[in-house]
């Protein structure tokens, strides 16, 4: 993909325009056409770029404005305290800076309070001598609209406070919100009604709240939690009255006893390390609210040390919200990669700038449907949203055409297979393009490392790094070619040493060890899974039988629970190519039996007649990759073989295996045929063909 080399103060001005279009369609219009934490990251990515140039930063710019513009539909009114936005931290690492921060400006320990993040809409309402005198929204943080005759209908809102000793004034401010309940009422009579239904609570809340109908907006049960409350200096109270807070907990208290509805899930700390185990309890405890919440509210508690921090033109610097770690992000895509796997199907993986997901760093995203290209309308240089929910794998959900560089080109699937650059193959039913170049190196290395895989061979010792040298430096051409290396062809690869290669080699005898539905599994046949392996395997004991029936009687597999069509064309397509015919015979000269015990066995009890074995004294030692002692024992006995315990001058065969005693030595000493497992059943097995 060409590299796109995009100015900084192009980037900004993109930014600027883009966040300036969702501000308005947020705010204005309650229509937001970006998710809330694309909107975070990319003004986040602006705010980072105009620190870097702060020449380019203009007076248009989203950083240099609060919020929107009040509407013009309400009559605007100017706050006597401007009402501020938050800054965000998005992981606990921005935290600590914060706290860092915070601590540097009061130097000295301070308390916290942790606050829930009610995800609704900030408002600021007067009260005259205890009476609700009006209400208004945040705006553009100097001035909102007024909006009384709305809020009056909330019914958590007082209309007169329960205070002996109204001030003439206060000021209480908090967060409205709709319950979930009622946002999922409102937008499925929406959806009856063929309306544009609203993107969450927050837009239905400020959506309900900008009603010229204050009937409608009763009709919408909206809620309110209050958290702030500015008194006169000079105000005391009266009888009952609660004191002046002095700090944000004693305000919490106050405003409760005032009459108003207080979030009751609120904790005051003394450390850092507190409010991270208030954020992760939340993040995972906050679906079980009947409201939404969009992270956490971290105030430093006392007022006069709020007041010698400050605030900057946007924000208290004595507050930060903790916002729940997100699930999408946008990011730059920097690369469009295609991958080739052992099936040879193409695979595009989208390469991007790093981003944290869901708490795990995700740098590319694979595209396991390969028309997705074209319905994202992929761009190189493209801003694209990538989404990561817990577990589930990195996904690449859509493009911010508004972001796109100028001479973007647009991409695709390439004509040619980027490792062996043979025609790509478009399958009949256009659902895969596949390389099918039986010696394409990707094919291999994905063959290889399919085989060796936990499930599979479980051979130990063989990374990705390993494969790939041995393949380039063309060592093995197939998984057979495996069991064939030795320690001068492992010695040379880089970062290798003989005591790994004596491992790997350990590894790789072990692994013919593994029944046989492992091998069939390993084998990489499109849509045999470990499941379908051992059903299989259950039914059809060793890989003749199994070639056997595909090529008399396939509705046998297809009475196997789970095997249909797909499946048994996709086993009878890779058993009739040749070359996979070679591989089978390959792995049978190098150990691989391809079948079950007990096949292996029957094969075996078919022989004794004909047995090269009859009258021969054999002695076993050590232990076998398959039988145990007993089973060798019978199987020996059954072809006419006769066991001794002692190495003797009589002694026909010692059959060894790991781990030998003096047995070997002896034999070796006295010139007696040493064989192994393998060996004896191949003995048996040249007696039934001669
Ligand atoms: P904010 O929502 O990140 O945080 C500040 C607000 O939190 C306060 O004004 C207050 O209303 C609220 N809040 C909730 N609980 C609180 C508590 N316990 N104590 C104090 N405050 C509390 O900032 P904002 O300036 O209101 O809005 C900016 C946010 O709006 C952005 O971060 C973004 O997520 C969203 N937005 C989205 C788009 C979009 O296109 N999707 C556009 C503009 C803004």
């Amino acid at each position: 993909m060409q590299k796109l080399l995009r100015s900084d103060s192009e980037r900004i001005s993109e930014l600027r325009n883009l966040l300036n279009k969702a501000n308005h369609a947020y705010y204005i219009l309650d229509e937001p056409f970006l998710e809330d934490v694309v909107f975070d990251r990319l003004y986040r990515e602006l705010l980072e770029l105009e620190k870097k140039n702060p020449s380019l930063v203009t007076l248009d710019s989203p950083s240099q404005r609060l919020g929107g513009q009040p509407s013009l539909s309400f009559k605007s009114i100017k706050h006597r305290i401007p009402l501020l936005s938050l800054d965000n931290a998005f992981n606990f690492d921005e935290l600590n800076h914060w706290y860092e921060r915070v601590y540097k400006l009061l130097e000295k320990n301070f308390k916290l309070i942790c606050e829930l993040k009610i995800d609704g809409n900030a408002l600021a309402l007067s009260y005259l001598n205890g009476t609700l005198q009006n209400a208004a929204t945040r705006g553009n943080g100097n001035e909102g609209e007024e909006i009384t005759s709305n809020v009056r209908t909330i019914t958590s809102i007082p209309l007169s406070l329960n205070l002996e000793n109204p001030p003439e004034w206060l000021e209480v401010r908090g967060e409205a919100f709709i319950p979930n309940k009622t946002f999922n009422k409102i937008n499925s009579e929406r959806k009856k009604a063929n309306q544009k239904l609203f993107a969450n609570p927050r837009n239905a809340c400020s959506g309900t709240l900008r009603q010229l109908d204050p009937r409608i907006v009763s009709s919408r049960n909206l809620d309110f939690f209050a958290y702030t409350i500015y008194l006169p200096e000079d105000w005391q109270p009266k009888g009952n009255d609660p004191k002046k807070p002095n700090n944000q907990w004693e305000a919490l208290q106050w405003l409760k006893k005032a009459g108003f509805k207080v979030n009751p899930n609120a904790q005051c700390v003394t450390h850092i390390e507190e409010v991270k185990t208030f954020c992760q309890y939340w993040d995972v405890h906050r679906q079980n609210l009947p409201y939404a919440t969009d992270g956490v509210v971290i105030k430093t508690n006392q007022f006069d040390l709020q007041e010698i921090a400050g605030s900057t033109q946007k924000a208290p610097r004595w507050a930060i919200a903790l916002k729940y770690p997100a699930e999408e992000s946008p990011t730059e895509l920097k690369s469009l990669n295609f991958q080739i796997g052992r099936t040879g199907v193409v695979t595009p993986v989208a390469e991007f700038k790093p981003i944290i997901l869901a708490g795990t760093l995700v740098s590319r995203a694979t595209m396991h449907n390969k028309n997705r290209i074209g319905e994202l309308d992929l761009h190189s240089g493209d801003t694209i949203v990538v989404r990561k929910a817990g577990e589930i794998i990195p996904e690449v959900v859509r493009v911010i055409k508004e972001l796109r560089p100028k001479n973007a080109s647009k991409l695709s699937l390439p004509k040619t297979c980027p490792e062996c650059q043979s025609e790509l193959v478009i399958e009949t039913d256009a659902a895969a393009t596949k390389c099918t170049n039986n010696s394409c190196p990707a094919i291999l290395r994905g063959a290889l490392r399919h085989w060796v895989s936990k499930g599979a061979m479980d051979i130990e010792g063989i990374g990705n790094k390993c494969i790939e040298q041995l393949v380039k430096q063309k060592i093995i051409s197939s998984i057979a070619a495996l069991y064939e290396l030795d320690i001068p062809s492992l010695i040379n690869l880089e970062r290798m040493g003989e005591k790994s290669a004596l491992k790997i080699l350990a590894s790789i005898e072990a692994s013919k060890k593994q029944p046989w539905h492992r091998q069939l599994y390993g084998l990489g046949i499109l849509h045999i899974g470990e499941a379908n392996a051992k059903a299989i395997s259950h039914i059809f004991h060793s890989a003749e039988e199994l070639a056997c029936a595909i090529d008399e009687k396939p509705e046998k597999l297809s009475e196997i629970y789970g095997i249909g069509r797909e499946i048994i064309d996709s086993l009878t397509e890779w058993f009739k190519n040749t070359k996979n015919q070679i591989l089978i015979s390959h792995l049978r000269k190098v150990g691989i039996t391809l079948k079950n015990k007990e096949a292996i066995k029957d094969t075996l009890n078919h022989n004794i007649k004909i047995s090269k074995l009859a009258g021969k004294i054999i002695v076993i030692t050590g232990s076998l990759p398959s039988l145990n002692r007993k089973e060798a024992e019978t199987i020996i006995e059954n072809v006419g073989g006769k066991i001794s315990s002692s190495v003797s001058s009589k002694t026909n065969y010692l059959l060894a295996g790991e781990k030998p005693g003096s047995k070997l030595r002896k034999a070796k000493e006295i010139g007696i045929k040493i064989i192994n497992e393998r060996e004896l059943i191949q003995l048996i097995e040249k007696s039934k063909d001669e």
